[in-house]
């Protein structure tokens, strides 16, 4: 099985603008995410409904992590402490490429060359399987979501359900040829038996797992991961040895603080009132569970954001993926337009900062600034507010000289003046009459323009100037005295 092909990354896929419009003509992919969407939004609005204190637990929540992140320092170290005294293993790594290196040799040393994987988004932004694969390392998603995804050569394009943009049919059709089944039926148990069938056999055989965490519990030096199949249950107790992948940010200060954010977490992510399965490990246990318990804390650039004083509050989220589901900018094009393993509201605001930004400058555009996505976020990250501070240092960082920034200051001093303003409308009409077509209702559009301009029609068609704008009437209403 391999894990090889593109990869959802800034640095070499197109921006925002041009894959959006490539993912808007496929329209099943649009028809899957927008039922999928839809399907979790009401489930969460039902569940969300049924709790009266819910506004006094967002609060909570943003005041747990905010407090988890202004003191990042100290509890990172409390939770090495107490998860090292608990006989865990904690490794730190500055960047991917070391969170990668760490994690092979960890692997190589447990003297396997197979790893059993449950969900983890950390691991999918270093491309984890990718460097595993060059080690000689065959890596198995457990959770059902991330298998259908490698099974089908496919990239995740929700935080929360991966494979949402593919239909039961597209997920049958992938099973039959990647697990030799030509005669497997349609229903859902159908296709819920065969992955049980097929990973059962890794479960048992695999004797080493890397797992993601939802949470690090400063306090006790534990972890805690939240599924809804009980595969990643599998992976944390079967396998002799388990590393886990975690993002700084992850961290909480103490245990009591799963009672907010485990009441958060499954309402805003799939409309569940509780996780069905909820682990939490700490260290080794003699005749229980894995022998061996690594943890790997990465930076990757989280500490580059904590140091930003308006962006910082990006790394309170918790992964529910809600805002992606009520943001209509995602529910359009899906999750592989944003170029980046966290995809909606949140990846274009947190791929931004976790990469550099010059490799990601569409993605703080592609929001309407409706605010959904604030509404929604279980932990009161105000998102709009990020995009903006985000826009502000992309304009900064093209600098004055650049010819959107120059465009701008024309329009400008053209707006500043009737005169211009009226001048520039009657060469607007001449200047754009070779390039309109009408629709079939007669309506005139723009779908080329040249040079700068050209950057709006690449991604939208423009609507032809009116024959006669509302000063004109106005005038001519006037003369005739109505
Ligand atoms: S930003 Fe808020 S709504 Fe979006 S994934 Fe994070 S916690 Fe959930």
């Amino acid at each position: 099985m391999s894990t090889a092909g593109s990869v959802l990354d800034p640095k070499t896929s197109p921006t925002f603008p041009i894959a959006a419009r490539a993912t808007l003509e496929d329209t099943q992919l649009r028809k899957n995410v927008r039922h999928a969407t839809e399907v979790i939004q009401n489930k969460r609005a039902r569940v969300v409904g049924e709790m009266p204190d819910w506004q006094e637990l967002r609060e909570s929540g943003r005041q747990i992590r905010e407090h988890a992140m202004a003191n990042m320092d100290f509890y990172l170290e409390e939770f090495e402490r107490n998860c090292t005294r608990a006989g865990g293993q904690v490794h730190w790594a500055r960047d991917g490429e070391e969170a990668k290196q760490i994690v092979t040799a960890l692997v190589k040393a447990s003297g396997s060359s197979e790893v059993i994987k449950i969900k983890s988004m950390t691991t999918e932004e270093i491309h984890l399987n990718l460097a595993l694969e060059a080690a000689g390392v065959r890596a198995y998603e457990t959770d059902l979501a991330e298998l259908i995804i490698q099974l089908g050569h496919d990239q995740p394009s929700h935080i929360v359900v991966p494979a949402l943009h593919k239909n039961r049919q597209q997920i049958r059709e992938i099973f039959q040829r990647e697990m030799n089944l030509p005669e497997l039926g349609e229903k859902p148990q159908d296709l819920a038996d065969a992955a049980r069938r097929f990973l059962r056999e890794k479960f048992l055989r695999v004797k080493t797992a890397v797992s993601g965490a939802n949470f690090l519990i400063a306090e006790t030096g534990g972890v805690c991961i939240v599924e809804s199949e009980g595969n990643g249950r599998m992976c944390l107790t079967l396998p002799d040895t388990l590393i886990t992948v975690a993002g700084i940010d992850k961290v909480l200060s103490r245990y009591q603080d799963l009672e907010v954010v485990l009441q958060l977490l499954p309402r805003s992510a799939t409309g569940e009132r509780m996780n069905p399965y909820n682990s939490i490990w700490t260290g080794v246990h003699a005749g229980d569970g894995p022998k061996n318990f690594h943890v790997v804390l990465m930076d990757n650039a989280r500490t580059e954001v904590l140091a930003d004083g308006e962006g910082r509050q990006t790394l309170n989220c918790i992964r529910c993926g809600a805002c992606q589901n009520a943001c209509p900018v995602y529910r359009q094009t899906g999750g592989h337009a944003y170029g980046s393993v966290y995809a909606g509201p949140i990846g274009a605001i947190l791929t931004p900062q976790l990469q550099q930004l010059h490799h990601a400058q569409t993605l703080p555009y592609a929001s309407s600034l409706c605010g959904a996505c604030y509404e929604v976020c279980p932990v009161k990250i105000n998102i709009p507010e990020v995009l903006i501070h985000l826009r502000n240092k992309v304009v900064k960082q093209k600098g004055p000289l650049n010819p959107e920034a120059l465009a701008m200051k024309a329009a400008g001093a053209i707006f500043r003046s009737e005169r211009r303003f009226r001048a520039a409308q009657r060469l607007g009409r001449i200047a754009e009459t070779p390039l309109v077509r009408k629709d079939g209702s007669g309506e005139g559009w723009i779908g080329w323009l040249p040079g700068l301009l050209g950057g709006w029609t690449q991604v939208r068609d423009l609507k032809e100037m009116p024959k006669e704008t509302f000063r004109e009437w106005w005038e001519k209403r006037g003369s005739r005295g109505n």
